[in-house]
């Protein structure tokens, strides 16, 4: 191939990590072809980041060219995870703009331009080679030991003789001729420049036989015409980027900032993954974790603020999120921190907000987690709200509610007669206790906790027990559970009528024990 560059000198460094405010054009580019989990939305998440950030622009973008692996529904899937984290594009799906389409599929005929012209400008070629003998040039290589890669059949052949067989329709990828020669470094905003023997490289595939591009082709020239600055992807297209180098030289364009970003690492310590401890991002939605947690969490993966700020808002984190930050090392996700995160956020909330992303999880049927069927929806938004209100120090997840609150919702209470009597107390001391309680509570005019707790206390002392004696007695009798929230607020919330039902079976129990 004449015009193939056979000593290409070293690509110099471009860019750096900053670029002027304003400028600033990300995208996040999923294919398809499966469920995003943590680790991709982590990527996406810096990518928002850093437009918000600089003022820039984020946008999405689709790469479904492999159509073979194409999952239904993921597109979808992947839609609804930006909007359940809030994560908002300003072109792409749903809304266009200005460089689309933003569907890869429906910019074929780009891509299929652009690889004309690489083939006019000798840098890149037609092969003809059958798939059983890249088969057979593959087993022989691995046989002696060596790298697979096409051993270039095709990019020998002469100009006449390749005319003859496209004119003949034979059937053919393009693939890129990489320079035989030579280093390509690769300027990573956060590792530096990285060099690669050129001779090492492989004639990749830029557009297939059924005329659709590899990711390699799309993406180069999807990056350049949608004016992308910085291409902030996974560490593990570290070794495609000589190619992508190579190729935005080849078409004349200036190549964009890569930011090449460390994986997030499973608790195994492997690359996060369905198989290494993955769930897909829309699962901790159904699992009643809080959008802003997670979206705090998973900008913790790779990147910190100082030694000290984990729990940062979505503003705090525009305002503070920069490329320096961003380490290199894999970084590993831990679910009981991001269980700890979601609790920090639940007690964040007012109670109306707690209430009205509880409440679905509350009114769920019951082998889903939710109430007991028995107790008949729509619940009470007013009693609700109370109600999970008192919980919001314990609920770690939204789902945690359904438990927790069970007792606040059913009418008959199931539990151990037993557990009525606290320790240290016996049957008669507690059936004491807990009638003169009764009678207390009956002539007791203002069922709100101010009122029922002085006169408890005042009865625990005039009983010569100790708090806990009593009011565990009081907190089984009226909730059916050792634990619960503040027993007086418990009470208040419960109600005069339920409260008073509880305690009057609890002494028949007790009586009947
Ligand atoms: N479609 C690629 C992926 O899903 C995008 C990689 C990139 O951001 O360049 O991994």
């Amino acid at each position: 191939m004449s015009a193939t560059p056979t000593s290409a000198p070293a690509q110099q460094p471009t860019g750096g990590i900053q670029a002027s405010p304003h400028t600033v054009r990300v995208r996040f580019a999923p294919s398809p072809t499966g469920f995003q989990h943590i680790g991709g939305y982590r990527t996406a998440l810096f990518d928002w980041l850093l437009a918000r950030h600089a003022r820039g622009t984020f946008l999405l973008r689709i790469e479904d060219t492999d159509i073979a692996r194409t999952v239904p529904g993921a597109v979808e899937a992947i839609i609804e995870g930006f909007q359940w984290l809030g994560l908002d594009w300003d072109e792409g799906p749903l809304i266009g703009g200005p460089f689309g389409p933003y569907f890869q599929t429906q910019r074929r005929d780009i891509y299929r331009a652009m690889s004309n012209q690489l083939i006019t400008g000798g840098h890149a070629y037609q092969c003809f080679c059958t798939a059983d003998r890249l088969k057979q040039v593959r087993d022989e290589q691995q046989a002696r030991g060596e790298p697979p890669r096409y051993d270039r059949l095709c990019r020998r052949i002469n100009s006449e003789e390749r005319a003859r067989r496209v004119a003949d329709g034979e059937p053919y990828v393009v693939r890129f001729a990489v320079p035989t020669e030579g280093a390509t470094l690769v300027d990573d905003a956060l590792r530096g420049a990285i060099r690669f023997e050129n001779a090492n490289l492989d004639d990749a595939v830029l557009l297939k036989s059924n005329a659709y591009p590899t990711y390699h082709l799309a993406n180069v020239v999807d990056d350049h015409l949608m004016r992308i600055t910085h291409v902030i992807r996974a560490e593990e297209w570290i070794p495609s980027a000589p190619l992508h180098v190579l190729t935005y030289a080849a078409l004349d364009w200036a190549p964009p900032v890569f930011v090449h970003v460390p994986d997030v690492l499973g608790p195994d310590g492997r690359k996060l993954s369905k198989r290494h401890g993955a769930v897909p991002l829309l699962e901790y939605r159904d699992r009643g974790y809080l959008p802003e947690a997670v979206l705090n969490y998973m900008a913790l993966l790779g990147w910190s603020f100082d030694d000290k700020a984990d729990v940062l808002s979505r503003d705090q984190l525009i305002a503070s999120f920069s490329l320096e930050r961003v380490g290199t090392a894999g970084a590993r996700y831990d679910p009981g921190r991001l269980l700890w995160f979601n609790g920090v956020y639940i007690r964040q909330l007012s109670p109306a907000d707690l209430a009205d992303r509880t409440l679905p999880f509350l009114e769920r049927p019951q082998d889903q987690g939710g109430l007991p069927d028995s107790v008949s929806r729509p619940l009470d938004r007013a009693y609700a709200e109370r109600v999970v209100g008192l919980e919001r120090e314990r609920m770690k997840t939204l789902a945690d509610a359904a438990e927790m609150t069970e007792f606040f919702f059913t009418e008959a209470l199931e539990y151990d007669p037993a557990l009525l009597i606290a320790k240290g107390m016996d049957r008669e001391r507690t059936l004491d206790g807990l009638r003169r309680a009764d009678k207390l509570l009956r002539a007791s005019r203002r069922w709100v906790a101010g009122n029922i707790e002085p006169k408890l206390r005042e009865l625990v002392a005039e009983l010569g027990l100790k708090p806990v004696q009593l009011f565990t007695s009081l907190r089984v009798a009226v909730t059916g559970r050792t634990v619960s929230p503040p027993l007086f607020d418990t009470m208040e919330v419960l109600g005069r009528q339920r409260s008073l039902n509880r305690l009057a079976r609890a002494l028949v129990l007790l009586a009947e024990k």
